[in-house]
Parts: C-alpha cells; sequence; structure tokens
C-alpha cells in the first residue's frame, strides 16, 4: 500500500525524468480512472509540459504548464514505473504517459487520475489534515490539535485529519518508535507521550522517504533503492515474529475493526521515561 514515505520517495525520484519535457503520448487504459473520456484526457496532457511536483498527504500532483493539474492518487495496489523506451513495467499499467525516452506507467485498477483546476484540487486538499513535514505543523501545534481529538491511537494516525499520508505500515511502525500501544486512547496521553508521538512520526516517515518507502515493485529497471524500508519495519505484518529490541514476540490487536501490529513489552499505555 502506498503512504506518504512511498509517493515522497516517486516524488523526489521522477523528477528528473519527467520534468520540463512535452508530454508525447498519453494512453489510458482503465477509461475508469478518471471523469472525462480517454481522448479528453489525452488531448489535455499532450503537448503540455510539467513544471513541479507536488505530495499532499498520498496524493501526487502533476503541476502543467497551462497552469491546471493532474492528480493521482494510487489504489491500495498502486505502483509506478518510470520505463525507456520499449521497456515494460512489472504490472499490468492502467494508464501511461510518455515524456520523450521516458515512460510513466500508472498501476492500480482503482488508481485515479484526474484533471483539475487549482480551485478544484483546492477543495479535495482542504479535507486533509495538515502534512507532517509542513513546517506550520510545529511540535506545540501538533500537540494542542490532538488534545482536541479522541479515540484509538491506531484510529487517529491513519484517519488522515490529525496528519496526513499516514495509513496501516506506518501508523503501526510510528506507534512502535513512540512506545505507545495502537489501542491507547490519544484523550489520555500525558504531554510527554504526545511530543514522543509527534517525534515518532517524523523519525520514522522521515527514515522511510530515505531508505525508499516500503513498496517491492521498483520504480525503474535496476532499481535498487524503492523498497528498502521494508526490511527496517519492526511490527507491521511480522505477528510472531522477535521485536527487534527485546525478543520479545511481535503479536496483532483489534483497533475498532482492523489489526494493528505492536511488541507488547516494548508498547506501553503512556511513552515510557528513561532516567
Ligand atoms: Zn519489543
Amino acid at each position: 500500500m502506498t503512504e506518504l514515505p512511498e509517493i515522497e520517495h516517486y516524488r523526489r525520484q521522477l523528477g528528473e525524468w519527467i520534468l520540463d519535457r512535452p508530454i508525447e503520448r498519453v494512453l489510458l487504459v482503465n477509461e475508469r480512472s478518471t471523469d472525462v473520456t480517454p481522448e479528453e484526457f489525452a488531448g489535455a496532457l499532450e503537448g503540455r509540459t510539467l513544471l513541479f511536483l507536488e505530495r499532499r498527504g498520498t496524493f501526487l500532483i502533476f503541476h502543467l504548464d497551462n497552469g491546471h493539474r493532474l492528480l493521482i492518487a494510487l489504489a491500495k495496489d498502486g505502483a509506478l514505473y518510470c520505463g525507456d523506451g520499449e521497456e515494460q513495467p512489472p504490472f499490468n499499467a492502467q494508464a501511461e504517459i510518455g515524456f520523450g525516452e521516458k515512460t510513466l506507467y500508472i498501476a492500480g485498477k482503482a488508481s485515479v487520475l484526474r484533471l483539475m483546476t487549482v480551485r478544484g484540487l483546492d477543495e479535495v486538499v482542504k479535507t486533509l489534515g495538515p502534512d507532517p513535514f509542513s513546517r506550520q505543523l510545529t511540535p506545540e501545534l501538533f500537540v494542542t490539535q490532538l488534545k482536541k481529538r479522541r479515540g484509538a491511537l491506531r484510529s487517529l494516525l491513519t484517519g488522515q485529519k490529525l496528519v496526513a499520508g499516514i495509513g496501516p505500515r506506518y501508523a503501526d511502525e510510528i506507534a512502535f518508535e513512540a512506545g505507545l500501544l495502537p489501542s491507547v486512547k490519544v484523550q489520555d496521553l500525558n504531554g510527554e507521550s504526545a511530543a514522543r508521538l509527534y517525534e515518532a512520526i517524523e523519525n520514522v516517515l522521515g527514515a522511510a522517504i530515505e531508505a525508499g518507502g516500503s513498496l517491492q515493485t521498483p520504480l525503474y529497471a535496476g532499481d535498487t533503492v524503492t523498497g528498502g524500508y521494508l526490511s527496517q519495519c519492526k511490527v507491521y505484518e511480522r505477528e510472531g515474529e522477535a521485536c527487534t529490541e527485546e525478543g520479545a514476540k511481535v503479536e496483532k490487536m483489534d483497533v475498532s475493526g482492523k489489526k494493528a501490529y505492536y511488541c507488547p513489552q516494548c508498547q506501553y499505555e503512556q511513552t515510557p521515561v528513561f532516567s
């Protein structure tokens, strides 16, 4: 599943291949991935150039040279591949966008590609909480916002309102890093725990971006970077495996109907204070 680190990794990697080059070919394989006809979709993109790549939460946003935007929201099974010449992606592409020698392939049956005006895009992104890496989201603001919330930590982290871009994998890894059980009620967290939670969000997501995220699908031929964080994940989908810190085994719990992975020895009701 693509969460913030996977999309940010894509954003950083793709820039050098697809910016400032005219879009020459557009093929929409899955007509349901957008809200216009394949012809209208191709017509709106062909001949245009991308000036900038932006990420908001898990949305990848292409800034076109006519002021419009192309929003890409990858589905759970979504991925991107950037190929040279005739090179084919390791998946069935839902859409292809060709930039000279490079072709960007988009996977995921339910992935969404939407041409938007700036105003239309604003309507979509304003429903998201702050980006974990926005300068506005200071530790103080985070703690203030957290105090207004109620509910299980796991649900709050994946809810996109407190911060945008976190899904099941990083929610579990963040809770582990903060030393907090996924089931703790955020309204019960003390100041120390709230501060540690903020740090854990920044640290886990930052490390995951640097390591290339957790998607196993390569982004280009010979790619050894993408998915580099998979081996660093401590708890997510590691039930029964020894916790890397203490030797205790990772367990699974149900939080509001969702599976959460955690270590019963390293995670508490409040973040542990070491003297
Ligand atoms: Zn542990």
